[in-house]
């Protein structure tokens, strides 16, 4: 325009520096957008990586809580019934001859045997015989006190530690808990023996036990269904 001014020419270069904004505007409008996308993309990236460590530490918190709890209540209960195991009956039996032999308050324990088991087995099946037991545990459970400490010994046999309980109220517990399984009408019908002893101070816990046995003993050669005192 400078070297031949002409209005044809001005209008040219109007023309053409207008085009030239426009162009420039729509490249940087484009490299906003862009550095925006950019930008948005590794906002994302970086939230759902967060999320997933969040979930997966929540995932691993988790299995090791119940894994942890698991292996606690395996280590200490019976899975068939939720009685305690017999290595815990070993300590609680222990443990409560020495509160008794310190504070002198009475302790006694309840042996308990299913009758004719093998019998329902051999009728039903294995699987109705474990359901037998369930049931007959859970009976047991409602029946006792939420400190006597129910604990299975062997396959169909029990303990039931009562702290702080005599000769006369463990056979009145025994009683009321062949009865209640006597007269529950859970299918087969099962019935209980049962052999009760209180704690003599000077004796071990193989005595103590023994003592319990020998009643439940007497209480299945006497018909079974009974409860006998040792
Ligand atoms: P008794 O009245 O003299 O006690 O007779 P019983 O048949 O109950 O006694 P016995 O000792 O002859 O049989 C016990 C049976 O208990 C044998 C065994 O198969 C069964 N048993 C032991 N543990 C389990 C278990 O966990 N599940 C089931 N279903 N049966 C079991
Ligand atoms: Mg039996
Ligand atoms: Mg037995």
């Amino acid at each position: 325009y400078r070297a031949s001014p002409s209005e044809r020419n001005r209008l040219r270069l109007y023309n053409e520096s207008e085009a030239m904004w426009d162009r420039t505007d729509r490249t940087v409008f484009l490299a906003k957008t862009y550095s925006e996308q950019k930008l948005r993309f590794f906002r994302l990236v970086f939230v759902v990586f967060g999320v997933n460590l969040a979930a997966l530490f929540l995932v691993v918190w988790v299995v090791r809580y119940r894994v942890a709890g698991k292996l606690e209540r395996d280590a200490h209960f019976d899975t068939l019934t939720g009685a305690y195991n017999k290595n815990t009956f070993n300590d609680l039996m222990s443990r409560e001859m020495e509160r008794s032999r310190r504070s002198g308050a009475p302790l006694s324990i309840i042996a308990l045997d299913l009758d004719h088991f093998k019998r329902v087995n051999d009728t039903y099946g294995h699987k109705t015989g474990d359901r037998v037991l369930q049931n007959v545990s859970r009976i047991v459970k409602k029946q006792i006190r939420l400190y006597d400490l129910f604990c299975r010994t062997g396959g169909e046999e029990f303990i039931i530690l009562m702290g702080n309980t005599d000769l006369t109220q463990a056979t009145l517990s025994a009683e009321r808990i062949r009865r209640a399984v006597e007269g529950s009408d859970f299918v087969p019908r099962t019935s209980l023996s049962l052999g009760v002893a209180e704690y003599e101070p000077a004796e071990s816990s193989e005595e103590f036990f023994a003592r319990a046995d020998r009643a439940l003993y007497e209480a299945k050669a006497a018909g079974r269904n009974l409860v006998r005192v040792g």
